[in-house]
C-alpha cells in the first residue's frame, strides 16, 4: 500500500514508511486510503483486543507478513491478556485505562508493537542497515520506546528529553535503563527544541547518510506508532456494545487529553475506517495552542511555553496536526506545505473559515488550567473513589464541557497516577513532601491502590545516562555514538 509525504507527492511503501519515519522533505506519511479500506467494523468489534489488532494494523500495513502472530508475540507477557486497555465508570464519563503497559503510559500499547513492525519491515524490504531509532520526549515516549527496542537485534535507540523538563519519576525511569543498544541524553531546551533538533538531525543524516545505517522514529511521526492506536477506540466501543450501552451504529464521543495530536489523530482514523466514532474532543492543558487554533483557525506558537502538571503535554508544535491538515484538505500536499513553512519561518499559520468548518465535523477543543486539573483530580476521587493522573484529569474536565444527553463519553486514560504522585497527592489533599518514591509510597497508603512495580522499584537502580547537551549538537552526539 502507498503511503505519501504530507507535503509533496513522493510516495512509498507501507514498510517504507515504517522504516523512514519522516519523509525525506520533512512530511509525515499518511495514506489516502483510510475511506475505502474495507474494514468489516461489525466483524472486527467481535474480536478480543489482539485480533482487533491484527485485523486493523493488517488492513493499514500489508506489507507486514504473519501480523496476527507478531501482535500476540509483542503483547506477550506484558498486558492483561483479558483485558489490556480497561474500560471503567466513574461519575459521568467512561475511563479508557490505557496505562497498564510496562512503563505505565499509554505509549506502551504502540510502543510494544512498533520494533517488531520495524524488525519484519526490514526483512520484508531486503534491508541489511543497521536501525537507528531517534526518539524525541516530553517524558513518556522515551522510556516505552526504549523499553520496546532495548536489546533487539539490529537496532539502535537514542531518547532525547527536555532537561529539567520531565517529572522526576519520567526521568528515573529514563536513566536507569539497561541495553547494549540504548543511548539516553537530556537536551538543554524544552520538548519543542528537542523535537525540533531531532527532525533537524534526520534531515542532515537524510542529506549526508551514515554508511550501514538508516535512521527511524519511535515517535508518533512515524506511521508504526499511530496504527496500533486505533484498536483501542475500537476495542472501547466494542466494551460499550457488550455493556449494552449502544447499540452498533450508535455514535460514542472520545475525550483525548492531547500533546503531540497522535493520539485523538488514531482517533480520526479510526472513524474515517467507519467506527461510528461521535465526536472526538482535544483537550489541553494550559498550553492551550490546539484549542485556540479549533476556535480561531489560527496556529500561534509566538506565545510563552508553561511548565504544567500534566508535562507529557507540554508542547507547542504538535507534529501530528500535520496529518489532520492534509485529510480535511483533501489530501492537497501543497497546502499543508505552505502552512509548515509558514510556521517555521514566522511561528504562525493560519487556515481559511470553510476549513475550520470542516474541522468543526469531528472535533471540538477545550482546555484546563492548572487549578482545575487539581481540583478535577480532587472531585473525582471524593465523589466517585476514583483516582486519576494529572493528564487524564485535563481530558476528564474538558469533557464535562462537551458531554452529549444520550452519548456514551469516554476520556483516554493515559497514565498512571502513580506516575504523577506530588501533584496527584497535592490534588487529594495528602502530605506531598519527601522524594518522589515517598510521595508514591504516600499515595498508596492514603488511597489502598498499589503503585505499579515498574515504577516502585526504580529507586534501586543505578542511574546510567548521564549525558546532556545542546540542541544544536544533537546530530553530532549521535555521530559520537554510532
Ligand atoms: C504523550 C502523552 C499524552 C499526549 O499524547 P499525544 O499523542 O502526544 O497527543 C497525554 N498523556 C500522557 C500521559 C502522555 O504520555
Amino acid at each position: 500500500m502507498l503511503y505519501q509525504s504530507t507535503r509533496s507527492n513522493h510516495s512509498v511503501s507501507d514498510c517504507q514508511a515504517l522504516l523512514e519515519g519522516i519523509a525525506p522533505d520533512g512530511g509525515l506519511y499518511i495514506t489516502r486510503d483510510l475511506e475505502s479500506l474495507n474494514l468489516d467494523v461489525r466483524q472486527c468489534l467481535n474480536k478480543d483486543f489482539r485480533g482487533m489488532s491484527a485485523e486493523i494494523l493488517g488492513k493499514l500495513l500489508p506489507g507486514i507478513e504473519n501480523m496476527e502472530q507478531l501482535i500476540r508475540a509483542s503483547y506477550a507477557g506484558k498486558f492483561d491478556e483479558k483485558d489490556p486497555v480497561p474500560l471503567v465508570k466513574a461519575g459521568e464519563s467512561w475511563f479508557l485505562q490505557l496505562y497498564h503497559g510496562p512503563t505505565s503510559a499509554f505509549k506502551d500499547v504502540a510502543l510494544s508493537v512498533l520494533p517488531r513492525l520495524v524488525t519484519s519491515a526490514k526483512v520484508s524490504s531486503g534491508s541489511s542497515a543497521e536501525t537507528v531509532i531517534l526518539t524525541a520526549t516530553s517524558g513518556d515516549t522515551g522510556k516505552a520506546a526504549l523499553a520496546g527496542f532495548a536489546d533487539v537485534p539490529g537496532t539502535q535507540i537514542f531518547v532525547f528529553f527536555p532537561y529539567k523538563g520531565v517529572s522526576p519519576v519520567q526521568e528515573a525511569q529514563m536513566v536507569t535503563q539497561t541495553g547494549a543498544n540504548v543511548h539516553v541524553c537530556a537536551v538543554r531546551g524544552n520538548f519543542d527544541d528537542c523535537q525540533r533538533s531531532v527532525k533537524k538531525a534526520f534531515a542532515d543524516f537524510a542529506a549526508d547518510p551514515v554508511e550501514g545505517k538508516s535512521f527511524s522514529s519511535a515517535n508518533s511521526i512515524n506511521i508504526g506508532r499511530l496504527a496500533p492506536q486505533i484498536v483501542y477506540y475500537f476495542s472501547a466501543y466494542a466494551d460499550l456494545l457488550k455493556k449494552g450501552e449502544v447499540s452498533f451504529g450508535d455514535p460514542v464521543d472520545f475525550c483525548v487529553p492531547t500533546g503531540n495530536f497522535g493520539d485523538i489523530l488514531a482517533g480520526y482514523f479510526a472513524k474515517l475506517m467507519g467506527l461510528p466514532v461521535g465526536r472526538l474532543i482535544c483537550a489541553s492543558n494550559s498550553n492551550n495552542i490546539l484549542s485556540d487554533f479549533f476556535r480561531t483557525g489560527v496556529y500561534d506558537t509566538r506565545r510563552e511555553f508553561l511548565k504544567t502538571t500534566s508535562p507529557s503535554m507540554d508542547i507547542l508544535v504538535s507534529s501530528n496536526l500535520e496529518r489532520l491538515l492534509y485529510l480535511v484538505s483533501g489530501c492537497n500536499a501543497e497546502f499543508v506545505s505552505d502552512c509548515m513553512n509558514a510556521l517555521k519561518n514566522t511561528g504562525v499559520y493560519t487556515v481559511p473559515g470553510d476549513f475550520r468548518k470542516a474541522l468543526e465535523e469531528s472535533f471540538d477543543a477545550g482546555w484546563c488550567a492548572e487549578n482545575q486539573v487539581a481540583e478535577e483530580i480532587g472531585r473525582l476521587w471524593r465523589e466517585c473513589g476514583y483516582l486519576c493522573d494529572t493528564h487524564t484529569a485535563v481530558g476528564s474536565r474538558v469533557a464535562a464541557d462537551f458531554r452529549r444527553e444520550g452519548v456514551p463519553m469516554v476520556v483516554l486514560s493515559t497514565a498512571s497516577p502513580f506516575k504523577f504522585s506530588h501533584a496527584v497527592l497535592e490534588a487529594i489533599g495528602g502530605d506531598a513532601s519527601g522524594s518522589e518514591f515517598d510521595q508514591m509510597e504516600r499515595l498508596g497508603v492514603l488511597t489502598g491502590q498499589k503503585a505499579p512495580e515498574n515504577l516502585s522499584g526504580l529507586n534501586s537502580k543505578p542511574v546510567l545516562h548521564r549525558d546532556v547537551v545542546n540542541p544544536e549538537e544533537i546530530t553530532a552526539y549521535i555521530c559520537s555514538k554510532l
